[in-house]
């Protein structure tokens, strides 16, 4: 879905093609479609300090200011993750899956090489 796959390269990291190049899916459909991945985000990084507040406090007692920093080093490392990730989630939340699109955008692309 992205054209660098390795999302610490940070300059390419919301870079995109146009669609997809198996079943021509738009990835961009409208202008600022993904600005309510933001919301996805917000979602990821609120379960992310669930996990990493209480699942450490409770099983390990480690001190809260402590978990505070693991928490913010976690999310300064996970970050590109979680910004492509909730690109993807929010896409899907819009584009169910369509098994007959491959052969669909095959057909198309097809027909317009005969042309
Ligand atoms: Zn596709």
């Amino acid at each position: 879905m992205y054209k660098d796959i390795n999302p610490f390269h940070i300059k390419q990291l919301h870079a995109m093609p146009k669609h997809c190049d198996k079943c021509g899916q738009l990835y961009n459909p409208e202008p600022g479609f993904y600005m309510g991945a933001m919301y996805v985000s917000y979602g990821l990084c609120v379960g992310l300090f669930i996990v990493c507040f209480f699942g450490l406090y409770i099983l390990l007692h480690i001190d809260p200011v402590v978990l505070l920093l693991i928490y913010a080093l976690s999310l300064l490392l996970l970050f590109p993750f979680i910004f492509r990730y909730s690109r993807v989630v929010y896409l899907h939340l819009f584009y169910d899956f369509d098994p007959e699109a491959i052969t669909r955008h095959q057909q198309e692309q097809k027909a317009l090489k005969d042309q």
